[in-house]
């Protein structure tokens, strides 16, 4: 009998998932909780090492290329000066090194998914029952189901973990700061170029989007105080405005922006550390199971790599599920642990501590940009994935 399987989240890692899956003999459904994919938002997200492989062997590598964010320089606003204008870094960081906007890396990924998955939009799992013969699953709209396997990529604040492990605040590291993203009329007439004004504790970026039509602002800040990560958005506008209100007339993108933005994205830069990412027949993956902090430790490359592993070994491990986990959970320690080391140092260099670091991130940036390949590589290949090598799965099927 075919084994079903429900993947809470269409993101990155449910959608990869659900191709290698239903490719080994699986019957994936995916259950996401926003109506449609259509303005998911968020900002440019890194692809690098494996990853890029996984696209690759999904046939994806030229979309993923095609759609690949093409930025020629960042333009560093000063309080006193000329504005510091310098090429590109990103290239020089790694390898394979794809940049591409989220949303259109999880579009990439769900038109190759859904032909043979099916999603629901739209609804969310309210309940799982664990048992030996299967996960019953009941959903906040559609009728209950009964499923062989359950897999959470339902991102940072996971519901299936909540639901399956016990409370966020259990398993959340805070890195002490937050971002937000979200679109606006490209007013400034930004082209290939990022604006950026960094200062101590905070720093904002933005460039065009949709072919010029419209801009993207990202910005990053650092409080200490974590009010919980149940906000409503006037709250995280609240948040925002008292982080940037004060120098809103240095920074490049419009804070009036975030108010009517139908993208907004606000969320802490929080790392998830648990001792194991499965309970029975019930797994996470990606940011769910092992978020290594949004921008700073290139969870959207491990959630790649980490949905690849686990569909993989689920078809090799044929019904026995939890052999597939635990070796799930081997395979993915190393590109994991290696991955939240980077997140509080990407950190303190995207966003300052003090003056004088913030006086000195544009400078460092330019330097690195003049020093050899084989030398930013090796100073920046620190992405969890970077170094892992793929096992090939594509012979494995369950059917
Ligand atoms: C809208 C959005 C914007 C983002 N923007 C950025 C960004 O600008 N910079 C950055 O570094 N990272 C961003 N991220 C996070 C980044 O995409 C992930 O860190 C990374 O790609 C890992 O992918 P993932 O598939 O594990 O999780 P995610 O990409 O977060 O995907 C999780 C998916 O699960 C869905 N979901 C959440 N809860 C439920 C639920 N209860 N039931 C069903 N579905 C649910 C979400 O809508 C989403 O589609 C963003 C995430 C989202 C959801």
């Amino acid at each position: 009998m075919t084994r079903t399987v429900l993947i809470s989240g269409a993101g990155i890692a449910g959608s990869v998932l659900a191709y290698w899956l239903s490719r080994a003999g699986f019957a994936p459904t995916v259950v996401e909780r926003a109506p449609d994919l259509r303005r998911s938002g968020g900002h440019a997200v890194d692809l690098a090492g494996v990853a890029v492989e996984v696209v690759e062997r999904m046939g994806l590598l030229s979309a993923v290329q095609d759609a690949r964010v093409r930025r020629d320089s960042v333009v560093f606003q000063r309080r006193r000066g000329r504005p510091l204008r310098m090429p590109r870094l990103s290239a020089s960081v790694s390898d394979r090194h794809v940049e591409i906007q989220r949303d259109d890396l999880v579009s990439i990924l769900y038109d190759a998914a859904a032909p043979n998955a099916e999603y629901v939009f739209g609804d969310a799992v309210a309940a799982v029952g664990d048992a030996e013969e299967g996960v019953s699953v009941e959903f906040e709209k559609s009728p209950p189901r009964t499923f062989d396997l359950v897999i959470g990529a339902d991102g940072l604040h996971s519901r299936i973990r909540r639901l399956t492990f016990g409370a966020e605040d259990r398993f959340r590291n805070d890195l002490g700061a937050y971002l937000s993203v979200y679109s606006y009329p490209n007013s400034l007439g930004l082209d290939r170029e990022v604006l950026s004004h960094v200062c101590a504790d905070r720093a904002a970026f933005t460039y065009a989007v949709d072919g010029g039509r419209r801009a993207r602002a990202l910005l990053l800040f650092r409080e200490g105080r974590t009010p919980g990560v149940e906000l409503s958005r006037a709250q995280q506008l609240d948040m925002l405005r008292g982080a940037f209100g004060g120098i809103e007339h240095l920074i490049p993108p419009p804070l009036s922006g975030a108010e009517t933005a139908d993208d907004f994205y606000f969320d802490s830069i929080s790392q998830i550390r648990m001792e194991t990412w499965s309970r029975g027949r019930v797994t996470l993956v990606g940011d769910a199971a092992y978020s290594p902090g949004p921008a700073v430790g290139g969870g959207t490359a491990l959630a790649v790599l980490g949905a690849h592993v686990l569909a993989g070994e689920l078809a090799r491990a044929g019904d026995d599920h939890r052999a597939a986990y635990e070796r799930t959970e081997r395979v993915m320690s190393a590109p994991v642990a290696q991955s939240r080391k980077v997140g509080p140092s990407a950190l303190a260099q995207l966003v300052p501590r003090n003056r004088v670091a913030a006086w000195c991130t544009p400078h460092l940036m330019k330097l690195l940009t003049r020093l050899p390949r084989s030398v930013t590589l090796a100073l920046f290949s620190l992405q969890g994935s970077d170094k892992q090598t793929l096992e090939d799965f594509s012979s494995e099927t369950v059917g």
